[in-house]
């Protein structure tokens, strides 16, 4: 048999990384539930049809599409917001608005290995249902800081814009929904000249290469030139009130916007109004991004319901923690290895071992039937905390021998006292 390696873009998350990825999650979690987003669960599996339905050529032509043995098109889901609108559908239905749902797991898309770029990867995925205003679009921005800054991340900045501002002035000019698409889809990717070939129309052309020079160090001002750029077209200028009012809101909620792009578009073809995201500078990847999606539920064959949300790269996040090396504050639990000193010994040894689990102390039990010097060394190894040595002689006076594996000090200790002194 040869020996078999992971598929290209999937990871095995070992000890340390996926300690790292549940820290993260956990974090996430504790976000939702400040901020009141109920826990989701939604299958890894979905109808092709639902997943392609509005996330964008970028994305429909990277899904993980097969057939299922009753010969159904389905797919493995590459973000959370199409499982939730399928929801929001059906049986969330009546629930009342403002409807707010959490959601983490993995997600799969058949990007370009990289770093900060595989295949299958993790998302935590908040979504805010049922209100256009500008507090909710405000509210998605300000929980993603939270949670960078819960994660112990610095110096991150988000970077905000309106795809109302540039879907606004081409509406105006007649250029139909697909091409639209294209445009922003290039836009995307900073391929401007690219973009504008899609373009007819000279007076729009001339709008569009005029957006490119209206950013400023200033997020206000940025807008502010926004606004009396596109003053002709109607609904790109109530986008660019829009996106003032959510920049307003959110710097008074404490929030770092360094940017204000007016030709920022994402890959995601759902977005009808406010979009972001957030990066830190040491990496040109963005730890995560959102923004709000009005028609998408509508499309679904829901009643029209506004929709804001965003989805946090973990992955990304982690690989954030690591490159700014701030260390997770969560308290290490103490790790004790028990070890009978004779065969004999092993159901004491055993028992011992829940009784410390019930203190909530993380104990290993000796279970390959070493000898005592052999298992010591090998908890050295693994840098536990202390060995428990379960011996006739102390067991006769219902004690144990303690040993402080980093002091290389030992003492006997009652059993009624063996938490308490391991726990310090
Ligand atoms: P999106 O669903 O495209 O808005 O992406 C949300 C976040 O997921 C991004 O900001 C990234 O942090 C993360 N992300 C997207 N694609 C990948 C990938 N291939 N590998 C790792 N993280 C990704």
């Amino acid at each position: 048999m040869p020996t078999f390696q992971t598929v290209r873009g999937m990871r095995d998350l070992l000890a340390e990384e996926a300690e790292a990825m549940t820290f993260v999650m956990d974090k996430a979690r504790e976000t939702a539930q400040l901020y009141g987003y109920r826990e989701v669960i939604t299958p890894v599996i979905e109808p092709y049809e639902l997943l392609s339905a509005k996330s964008g050529e970028e994305i429909r032509q990277r899904m993980f599409t097969f057939k299922d043995l009753g010969n159904r098109t389905v797919a493995l889901r590459p973000e959370f917001t199409s499982s939730v609108a399928r929801l929001v559908t059906t049986s969330l239905k009546n629930e009342p608005k403002p409807l707010r749902t959490f959601s983490v797991g993995s997600v799969y898309r058949y990007d370009e290995p990289q770093r900060g770029r595989y295949r299958e990867f993790y998302q935590s995925d908040f979504e805010l249902i049922g209100t256009s205003n500008p507090e909710a679009d405000a509210e998605i921005i300000l929980l993603t800081d939270r949670l960078m800054r819960a994660v112990g991340l610095r110096n991150y900045a988000f970077k905000l814009g309106h795809v109302g501002v540039i879907r606004g002035i081409l509406t105006q000019e007649n250029v139909d929904e697909k091409t639209q698409n294209a445009i922003l889809q290039r836009m995307d990717k900073k391929e401007f000249e690219e973009a504008f070939k899609l373009v007819e129309s000279e007076e729009c052309l001339s709008t569009l290469r005029g957006s490119l020079e209206l950013k400023s160090d200033d997020v206000f001002k940025t807008v502010e030139r926004i606004k009396s750029h596109v003053e002709g077209y109607c609904k790109a200028a109530e986008s660019a009130e829009d996106l003032k009012n959510i920049l307003r809101l959110v710097t008074e909620g404490g929030c770092p916007v360094q940017t204000v792009e007016p030709t920022f578009a994402r890959g995601l073809e759902y977005y009808t109004g406010m979009i972001f995201e957030v990066y830190i500078p040491e990496l040109d990847i963005a730890l995560g991004g959102g923004g709000r999606y009005d028609k998408l539920i509508e499309l679904f064959g829901g009643e029209p319901t506004p929709a804001t949300g965003v989805a946090h790269g973990l992955d990304r996040i982690v690989l954030a923690m690591q490159t700014q090396k701030t260390t997770p504050t969560t308290e290490r639990k103490k790790r004790v290895a028990v070890v009978p000193i004779n065969e004999a010994l092993k159901g004491e040894a055993l028992r011992i071992s829940q009784m410390l689990r019930n203190a909530g102390i993380s104990a290993e039990l000796e279970v390959m039937g070493r000898k005592m010097n052999k298992a010591l060394e090998d908890a050295d190894r693994r840098k536990m905390d202390y060995a428990v040595i379960v011996g006739e002689r102390e067991l006769k006076q219902s004690a144990v021998v303690v040993r402080d594996l980093a002091k290389r000090e030992q003492a006997v200790v009652e059993i009624a006292k063996l938490s308490k002194t391991i726990i310090g």
